[in-house]
């Protein structure tokens, strides 16, 4: 059973770890707190690209020595494969931590991940540990790796126009560039969603997105490192996504029009997709902001509590 104090410093793990989102693709964005031998946070650290330091080095190097005989607690199962840095792992067993408190396993990892090499030297190990809030920042991340595309959100405000993009609309929307990795338009543009919060060359984006149609384009940018990807537009730009169950997560910006006001251009259009349910209503100056998740995606995040 982890401890309280072991759960706090999960959730904090889970709450560092968002700081990575977008920026660690095509690697998860992981959290770690290092806690000394009688249970006191001695040192914190994230993921912050791939290329550099993994959460697990980043919370050790800021705890030091302190950190013999403490406990880890991270938002993943360490890594077992030594690349751009060591593996993680093996960082953990060198610096004499006792325990590991791990809230999602690695699905890449087929058993063969760092849980198997920390028991083998004798630490203790503890998983699945707040697992469903960990999914909160992990959950694209491992649904993208689940489907082999990345996922994908359908951004919208709705005007008098109809529906078009948001992003250039709507100040506040432009936070959803921060969780996400590429950007499509209404014009078939791609971009970054935050440009240089990728190392060089991590993601790939393809220089012409017309010549490809909608599911060679998203093998693409999956193949090119991107994990998930904003359509920012109306109708048309959504069109062939949706026909073909390819929305994840949609999120609407809907205008005030004011207590009283006809219905716009056809009930549809003030609709979520068939087969999406709300997740989050929330009011912004101007706007209300609805969030909707296609409900066998919800499904998927879901975690299962075996191993
Ligand atoms: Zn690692």
């Amino acid at each position: 059973m982890a401890s309280s104090l072991e759960l706090q410093a999960m959730r904090r793990a889970i709450a560092l770890s968002a700081h990575g989102l977008s920026s660690t693709s095509p690697n998860p964005p992981v959290g770690c707190v290092i806690l000394d031998a009688v249970g006191q946070p001695i040192g914190e650290g994230y993921h912050a690209r791939k290329g550099e330091a993994h959460a697990e080095g980043n919370a050790l190097l800021a705890a030091g020595a302190a950190a013999k005989g403490g406990t880890a607690v991270v938002t993943l199962e360490p890594c077992n494969h030594a690349g751009h840095t060591p593996a993680c792992r093996q960082l953990l067993i060198d610096a004499g931590i006792a325990r590991v408190v791990i809230a999602l396993i690695d699905p890449t990892s087929r058993g063969a991940g760092g849980v198997n090499e920390l028991l083998r030297a004798g630490v203790s190990v503890e998983t699945h540990v707040l697992a469903e809030e960990a999914i909160l920042v992990l959950g694209q991340w491992r649904t993208s790796l689940a489907l082999s595309r990345p996922v994908l959100t359908w951004v919208f405000a709705e005007g008098s126009e109809g529906r078009t993009g948001a992003l250039k609309r709507i100040p506040s929307s432009r936070e959803l560039l921060l969780a996400a990795d590429a950007v499509l338009d209404a014009d078939g543009r791609l971009d970054e969603a935050t440009p240089r919060s990728h190392g060089p060359g991590m993601i790939r984006l393809p220089a012409d997105p017309h010549q490809f149609d909608h599911r060679e384009l998203l093998e693409a940018l999956h193949a090119g490192g991107v994990r998930h990807l904003l359509l920012d537009g109306g109708a048309e730009l959504v069109a062939p996504f949706l026909a073909d169950d390819l929305v994840d997560h949609v999120v609407a910006y809907l205008p005030d029009r004011g207590p009283s006001a006809s219905s716009g251009p056809g009930v549809q259009e003030l609709m979520m997709p068939d087969g999406f349910h709300l997740t989050g209503v929330s009011r912004l100056p101007r706007y209300v902001k609805v969030s909707a998740t296609r409900r066998d995606r919800a499904e998927q995040d879901h975690v299962s509590s075996s191993p």
